[in-house]
């Protein structure tokens, strides 16, 4: 049943991604109420209230589920016992799309099932084993924790076997992955409704420094734009063995074997910010409108030229003089405390018919 307007969403996480939801949400008509552990939480400014309260606070996570009419995610290491401390008919896109995202390890099985192709990996889980992995699946390669990893946070690219000598098993399970020589790389976003409709935007070309999303431009390019249907596949039967209500991505790596996964996120993703102006309905409120049970929105690219880039650090402080620049360059800042060098502070969007 869809959510009348006044209803509340509640949000776990107090990010980016869950101000720019609660945005969405706002236009619609909803209230919006968050929940996450003390910290910068962004989302908190447009949220008519915000619980800021630990992941193991079960009094607290009552009294937040007790004020929404369904609750969702902008962020997915949301601890598994905070879901089960909630309702579970409130929770969309649902308990499952978290335990198999939050692991390297899980997804890349759960996915590789379905028939997507994924780089050689292997569990690793002692100092024997990382040599083990790099003799087996060979150099280079990159070595992830299998859990809490994000932005290239957590990763050690090993270049030789010589190489893997001085590198020491950090204490958590990890995931030894060979290096895939790709040409681009891209992600499949789509939104799943609850009558099981999905659509999906066009995949931009994403291009990563430092292990983070710096741009995404439109169009990708005809590498990326051969390789997306199979892709998209493989997202939608993701997204249907999974019953998935609301917006997922998928990572991958456009290769000359054809697209190679790579991740997926069971939520809005960064390099989907250009839907905002890019598309007839951004990621957010496809997001907003699939768990509010209401009919999805166009997911058109409006535009022939768009270019996302990323915010990072101390660049936040100058960010309103590119309101100056030609191309009406649309600017969002997420309202963040502190320059933290590699943080993402904000993004800015260029769209045009003309190339930019
Ligand atoms: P991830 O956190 O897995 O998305 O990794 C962040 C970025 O590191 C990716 O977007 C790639 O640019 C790079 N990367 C990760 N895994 C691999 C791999 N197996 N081969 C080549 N590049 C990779």
């Amino acid at each position: 049943m869809a959510l009348k307007p006044g209803s509340t969403i509640g949000i776990l996480g107090g990010g980016q991604l869950g101000r720019m939801m609660a945005q969405s949400a706002a236009q619609l008509g909803f209230s919006v109420i968050g929940y996450a552990p003390p910290g910068d939480n962004v989302a908190a400014e447009v949220c008519i209230d915000f619980f800021e309260n630990g992941w193991g606070d079960k009094a607290a996570l009552a009294a937040f589920a007790s004020k929404c009419d369904v609750i969702t995610w902008e962020f997915e290491n949301v601890p598994l016992s905070v879901i089960d401390a909630l309702p579970s008919n409130l929770v969309v896109p649902g308990r499952r799309a978290l335990e198999v995202a939050q692991d390297r390890l899980n997804e890349k099985s759960f996915v590789c099932e379905l028939g997507a192709i994924c780089a050689p990996y292997a569990r690793v889980d002692s100092d024997e084993e990382l040599t083990r992995a790099v003799d087996t699946i060979g150099a280079p390669g990159i070595l992830k924790t299998a859990r809490d990893g994000y932005d290239g946070k957590g990763q050690w690219r090993i270049a030789s076997a010589y190489e893997a000598e001085g590198v020491r098993f950090p204490g958590r399970t990890c995931i030894y992955e060979g290096f895939v020589d790709f040409a681009a790389e891209f992600s499949v976003i789509l939104v799943r409704g609850t009558n099981g409709e999905v659509r999906f935007w066009d995949s931009t070309a994403n291009v990563h420094e430092g292990g983070m999303l710096a741009v995404s431009t439109l169009p990708a390019g005809e590498v990326i734009e051969a390789q997306v249907q199979e892709a998209r596949e493989i997202a939608r039967q993701t997204a249907n063995a999974l019953g998935y209500v609301g917006v997922l991505t998928l990572e991958f790596f456009a290769t000359a074997n054809g697209p190679i996964f790579n991740e997926m996120a069971p939520r809005v993703h960064n390099s989907g910010h250009w839907t905002i102006e890019g598309a007839a309905t951004s990621q957010f409120e496809n997001h907003i409108r699939a768990v509010a049970g209401l009919p999805l929105g166009g997911t058109a690219t409006r535009f022939a030229h768009i270019e996302m880039r990323n915010i990072v650090g101390e660049d936040a402080l100058s960010a309103h003089q590119i309101l100056a620049k030609e191309g009406e360059p649309h600017l969002h800042l997420y309202g963040k405390r502190e320059a933290r060098e590699g943080r993402k502070m904000g993004h800015v969007t260029r769209v045009s018919n003309r190339a930019l």
